[in-house]
């Protein structure tokens, strides 16, 4: 027999009507920032005798250790077992810990894979709430939520920074991108269905992310393969089928039957998407996005900011900045969130010429995807070692000098047509 838990124990309250609690620096106790710091929050499905259900394991210092208004480490593995569980749904149950976290009255979460943030409040901690709280969450929702496919359940939270920098690097990048690369062989032409998803709605109502194979959710944690599970698991959840046989546009990727997926899913809010275009019909944004894209209109391409990156771009504006005038659920032509995996993807803003656009990007974020970005290019302009064109901070953050190392490169968007 299943128990359904209806009372966490926790000493905060915990409903939904706190997801969108937003907590100030001045009124936080502690933090933890993956875009700082090693951070992560993973699944892992194992044998059922390897656990114990409803161990919670905090490894590392409690909220008390650590100092009013630092930055800390957190990675937290959910470790399940069940007859049904299958690997496939690692990435669903992990998507909603965003969700679960954030309706912990006076606790506050954003991102997701080694890029989450979480603040709790000096309320909430006064009050008693502590990281093994956090555990307490996680264990009571999944064993609620995904009862169908999870028997049983055990919390790992490590605070210790050299065991949070072992499990990001060892254990979560590693699972991430073997996840990742599963969708290697599959192209937006070889499906019949795409999905949809609307699990950012309590924060971006009017948003609804497309989610296909050669473009994953712009949180970078949600691919076709995650969204399939999802509404395998769920056929009433946040991930529904849509189909693509009225194709309107294919140079941008506008189909009727994705419209009006996004019509009823944003209740009306939205009126057209496109899945391929920058400037004509742009997918929305929440917040979460890994990336923003945004046109640079002296080297007639793009730029692109990572959220780890805290510099200035080319653009004269920060992430932060950028962020602002990308988010919300609204369109904004110009400006486009996606995750990181989208960069090397041959849809990347295909009507607009492709990856070719791309001049700019932060270093560390060009580096992590040197290898598919130049195996795109090379297929699809016969261009070697395409990172190499490309600029990064280290070369400029000013528009004219970023434009002098282009022209001595030769990067093939000044010679393109103009985007606006
Ligand atoms: Fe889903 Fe998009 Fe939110 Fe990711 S960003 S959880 S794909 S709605
Ligand atoms: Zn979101």
């Amino acid at each position: 027999i299943k128990i359904k838990i209806t009372n966490i124990d926790i000493p905060v309250a915990y409903a939904s009507a706190f997801e969108g609690e937003i907590i100030r620096r001045g009124d936080m106790q502690v933090e933890f920032d993956g875009s700082r710091v090693d951070c992560a929050e993973l699944v892992h499905t194992v044998e059922a005798s390897e656990i114990e259900d409803h161990k919670i394991t905090v490894v590392g210092p409690e909220v008390d250790e650590m100092e009013l208004g630092s930055k800390n480490s957190i990675a937290y593995v959910v470790k399940v077992a069940g007859r049904s569980m299958q690997p496939d749904f690692e990435p669903v149950i992990e998507r909603k810990f965003h969700n679960y976290i954030n309706c912990i009255e006076g606790v506050y979460h954003t991102g997701q894979r080694d890029m989450q943030r979480i603040r709790i409040s000096k309320d909430a901690f006064a009050a008693g709430f502590r990281i093994k709280h956090i555990g307490e969450v996680l264990y009571a929702s999944v064993k609620n939520e995904f009862d169908a496919v999870v028997d049983k359940c055990e919390v790992v939270i490590y605070t210790d920074p050299a065991e949070c920098t072992r499990i990001r690097h060892e254990v979560a990048i590693p699972t991430f991108n073997k996840r990742d690369d599963r969708l290697k062989n599959l192209t937006d032409e070889s499906v019949d269905v795409y999905y949809s998803c609307i699990l950012c709605q309590a924060f971006s109502p009017s948003h609804v992310c497309v989610v296909t194979p050669e473009r994953l959710g712009l949180c970078g944690a949600v691919s076709w393969l995650d969204a399939k599970a999802t509404n395998e698991l769920d056929p009433n959840g946040p991930c529904q089928v849509i189909t693509k046989e009225r194709c309107i546009d294919e140079r941008i990727g506008e189909y009727e039957d994705v419209n009006e997926a996004v019509r009823k899913l944003s209740q009306g809010a939205l009126e057209d998407v496109s899945l391929y275009s920058i400037m004509e019909k742009p997918m929305t944004s929440c917040g979460c996005f890994e990336c923003i894209c945004g046109i640079e209109p002296f080297s007639n391409g793009v730029v692109i900011a990572n959220r780890e990156y805290a510099g200035m771009t080319p653009l004269g504006m920060t992430f932060p900045e950028m962020a602002s005038m990308t988010g919300g659920g609204v369109q904004t032509p110009g400006f486009m969130g996606h995750g990181k995996h989208f960069i090397g993807s041959k849809k990347f803003m295909k009507a607009e010429g492709g990856i070719e656009r791309i001049v700019w990007m932060p270093k560390e974020l060009k580096e992590f995807v040197a290898d598919r970005l130049n195996e795109t290019a090379k297929e699809l302009y016969g261009i070697e070692n395409f990172t190499d064109m490309i600029g990064d901070e280290t070369i400029a953050t000013d528009p004219e000098e970023l434009v002098g190392f282009l022209t001595e490169k030769g990067h093939p968007a000044l010679s393109m047509e103009p985007m606006m």
